[in-house]
């Protein structure tokens, strides 16, 4: 066995066989820790380099590309994937403009099969899944955690199960977790109740949590990174910058990182830069003093997929901070619509919480944080599709404290050749 599970604060080690998603000692939270010396191919760029372009699974996938490093000793038939990854890295003139600075690079996760990064964490989480003989599945969801869950559960013949707040999902997520035939509840309370619920229920009826608490969706979600610097050829940018939430994504990008430098495949470590809404701001707030004296606070944001306000990684996010010399920031609302409109004019398109990586480049740049000649790789996380409401209220100006200055209004005309022609003149 060349993986266990291992807590973050006192070391602790437990089999993977176990169902356990915090540290029966200390409470900490766990990661999957991997013997790198023990896996058959040795590790090495050219290991991962040759599968590019492979036609078939597992390696055609692009977090299983990196088995060695996600999970080593999984047999190959038992890896439940859609072909997961594989997306465009964008050099885009026009947004780095925008932000300040020459070189920026975009890594679109939002192509992913679900239309977000979490089924890069889908597949090795319902993975395990199955290998623990799990029939059902759950998790809290602000909505792309749900609508890739249903879709690998459904894929695998699970019952996924759906803990969704009734006020603010959006459309797009909604629609996949009914369709792909997820079993939604919608219960009266805010996503950081929803998760303690749904890690009691699950206590009580034997049921797995696929949330970002689940380590072995972070392996997963490590190959954002792995394949970025695949991209890149291995060439360290100065920067990564990604949205936090649960800060799943920020604290699985620490540990790629680290692990990279450690086996060598990367020769020095990029800073992180995590970037929360105004509104759920409590890495951010924590980071401003110094780490001391955590405090929740009560989300609200129109970037649905981050409003949350009580996060479960927090102390895998702040050691990624630590480990890289990281930052983190935070913008308004009103930065984070106008920098999605500018990501979805240049015909790319992005869902409102992914434009923080833009938003927030832009005011580390205003700040003198990020150079002007810095290399910056903005990760964004999900599909312009996912929240057709905001993305329609901005441009109709109908979205409550946000002046949309990149509006590209609706025309429109009477059954009318020369009104027509008029118009488009
Ligand atoms: C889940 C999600 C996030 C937040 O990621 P965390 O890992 O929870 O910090 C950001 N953007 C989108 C589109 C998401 O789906
Ligand atoms: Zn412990």
């Amino acid at each position: 066995m060349s993986s266990s599970l291992q807590c973050i604060d006192c070391a602790q080690q437990y089999p993977v066989e176990r169902v356990i998603y915090a540290c029966e000692s200390c409470g900490g939270t766990l990661d999957v820790a991997h013997d790198f010396t023990s896996t058959p191919a040795k590790i090495t760029r050219a290991l991962f380099d040759d599968r590019l372009g492979a036609l078939d699974s597992p390696y055609s996938s692009g977090v299983w590309r990196f088995k060695e490093l996600v999970y080593p000793d999984i047999d190959d038939g038992q890896i439940v994937t859609r072909g997961e990854g594989n997306t465009n890295l964008y050099q885009l003139p026009r947004i780095a403009a925008y932000v300040g600075v020459d070189a920026l690079l975009l890594k679109h996760e939002g192509e992913n099969p679900t239309g977000s990064f979490k089924d890069r964490g889908m597949t090795s989480g319902v993975t395990h899944a199955r290998r623990l003989g799990m029939e059902r599945v759950a998790c809290a969801s602000t909505g792309n955690t749900s609508a890739s869950m249903a879709s690998y559960a459904a894929l695998a013949g699970m019952q996924g199960i759906i803990f969704l707040q009734n006020t603010a999902i959006a459309l797009g997520k909604l629609a996949q977790g009914i369709a792909y035939g997820g079993t939604c509840l919608q219960i009266n309370a805010d996503f950081d109740r929803n998760m303690t619920l749904v890690r009691q229920v699950a206590e009580r009826l034997g049921i797995y949590v696929l949330n970002s608490i689940n380590p072995f969706r972070l392996e997963g979600q490590k190959t954002i990174m792995f394949e970025a610097l695949q991209q890149l050829r291995w060439q360290v940018p100065d920067w990564i910058v990604v949205p936090g939430g649960n800060l799943g994504n920020s604290s699985a990008f620490g540990k790629a990182l680290l692990e990279m430098h450690q086996i060598g495949l990367i020769d020095r470590l990029p800073r992180l830069a995590i970037v929360q809404a105004e509104g759920a701001n409590p890495l951010y707030r924590h980071f401003a003093g110094g780490f001391r004296d955590f405090q929740p606070v009560k989300a609200e944001t129109i970037a649905t997929a981050i409003k949350i306000g009580d996060p479960v990684n927090l102390r895998k996010a702040i050691r990624a901070l630590e480990w890289t010399g990281g930052v983190v920031e935070q913008v308004s609302d009103q930065l984070i619509m106008d920098a999605k409109a500018i990501v979805d004019s240049v015909g790319i398109g992005c869902e409102p919480a992914s434009a923080c990586s833009v938003a927030g480049t832009r005011k580390l740049v205003e700040r003198g944080i990020i150079k002007r000649g810095d290399s910056v790789l903005g990760v964004l996380t999900g599909h312009v599709l996912k929240d057709p409401q905001a993305t329609i209220g901005y441009h109709a100006d109908d979205l409550p404290g946000i002046a949309p200055k990149l509006r590209n209004p609706m025309l429109s005309a009477e059954d009318d050749l020369e009104q027509i022609v008029a118009l488009l003149a």
